[in-house]
């Protein structure tokens, strides 16, 4: 037997485990300093009632013979689905319950979509971005071209009419640098992808975090998009998801390509490998989208939204350039006095005790940049500004 050797040409990702040694190392020698932790991408927040209470009814309707489910709905239950239509119907989205596919999360979505593509394509992914684009295609050998974010395009890259890609990945809000596409700069995109037969993988994960009203948070909203691409949701960041996994995939019935529907391909993809999210699970998303639901949430988001308005107002008042926080729960900032990414994380433990994610973590272009969340405690975030201040 041979093993899938393009294993060997993922990168080690020491980013996360080299932050934990560093902290760790700093704590031992100084207990008495407290560590406030700005790096992780994960929400702190715990659900919203409204969520809760739909799971509990949930479980409770397991435990009895007369409600009892065993298997779901091939694509999620309906009650899911069309609970997902009516909130993309306010982005003024028309969807049928058939193009949404439930999942555990955007994570498993967007590395399995994989499956549908073959290996032959050629990729085009942003960099800096989120790594799972990266490693999940050479896990599978595609050749993979890089589209350059950097702090002259505001980490927004635009299509380039003499590169040809047939898959591109988009992300918007963009984790790591909180950059959003305006409606004008999709629809560039979307014109590249028609033109080239190409297809748009679009990630919407953190698109609760816009709030500036003329901002797209679909690439639906942009004319032509439904015959180019594939849209990711996710309920870890909107909802507070992360640990409960409830996400959703978008194939609409009119992206095609060698004449073959993609949400065929797709549909046959999930009922092979994939058999649902539990019921429970699926409930407590369907309440997400009530209006007890949306309302609660969004209290959670202002919550998040708050600490990255105080971050960025910091930053400001410092003179420090910077994307996001606006509208996404990441600020994305150059690091000061020409320190590289690392450097800068390594001042802001020692000075400041507040830790990050150095930005050359996401890709060559983070070098020199560093990655910020405002998914902490209101009092953490005040008392890390308050700090940043005296020490930058
Ligand atoms: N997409 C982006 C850009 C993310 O940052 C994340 C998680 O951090 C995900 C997808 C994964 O989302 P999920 O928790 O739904 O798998």
């Amino acid at each position: 037997m041979t093993i899938n050797s393009n294993y060997n040409n993922l990168n080690k990702s020491y980013l996360f485990s080299t932050i934990a040694k560093k902290v760790k190392e700093y704590a031992g020698a100084n207990p008495e300093k407290k560590i406030i932790r700005l790096g992780i991408g994960d929400v702190t927040l715990p659900l919203a009632p409204a969520i809760v209470d739909a799971m509990h009814r949930a479980v409770s309707e397991m435990g009895d013979a007369t409600t009892f489910r065993g298997y779901g709905d091939e694509q999620g239950y309906l009650f899911l689905r069309q609970a997902l239509c009516g909130y993309y119907s306010k982005k003024s989205v028309k969807l049928h319950e058939d193009e949404i596919f439930i999942s555990d999360g955007a994570k498993s979505d967007i590395g399995n979509i994989l499956d549908i593509f073959s290996k032959e394509n050629t990729v085009l992914i942003p960099d800096p971005v989120y790594p799972v684009y990266v490693d999940t295609n050479i896990m599978d050998g595609r050749d993979i071209i890089y589209m350059n974010g950097n702090e002259q395009n505001n980490f927004l890259p635009l299509p380039d009419k003499n590169i040809s890609a047939d898959i591109i990945y988009l992300c918007s809000p963009n984790n790591p640098t909180g950059a959003v596409y305006t409606k004008e700069q999709l629809q560039l995109w979307v014109d590249y992808a028609l033109e080239n037969d190409a297809v748009i993988l679009f990630d919407s994960a953190y698109e609760v975090f816009v709030q500036d009203k003329e901002l797209p948070t679909s690439i639906y909203q942009i004319n032509g998009a439904k015959e180019c691409a594939i849209e990711f949701g996710s309920l870890s960041k909107t909802a507070g998801f992360t640990g409960t996994r409830c996400g959703y995939a978008i194939v609409p019935q009119e992206l095609k390509r060698g004449g073959v529907p993609l949400r065929e391909l797709w549909l046959r993809r999930q009922t092979t490998k994939f058999n649902g999210v539990s019921y429970i699970v699926q409930r407590g998303a369907e309440a997400v989208f009530t209006e007890a639901g949306q309302q609660q949430i969004s209290s959670n988001i202002g919550y998040y939204k708050q600490n990255a308005k105080h971050i960025t107002d910091t930053l400001s008042a410092l003179g420090i350039w910077y994307t996001g926080g606006q509208n996404s729960p990441y600020i994305w900032l150059k690091c000061p006095d020409g320190m590289s990414s690392w450097e800068f994380f390594d001042y802001l433990l020692n000075n400041a005790n507040i830790v990050g994610t150095p930005g050359a973590g996401f890709g060559a272009n983070g070098e020199g940049f560093f990655r910020l969340s405002a998914f902490g405690s209101c009092e953490n975030v005040h008392e890390a500004m308050k700090m940043l201040k005296r020490s930058v």
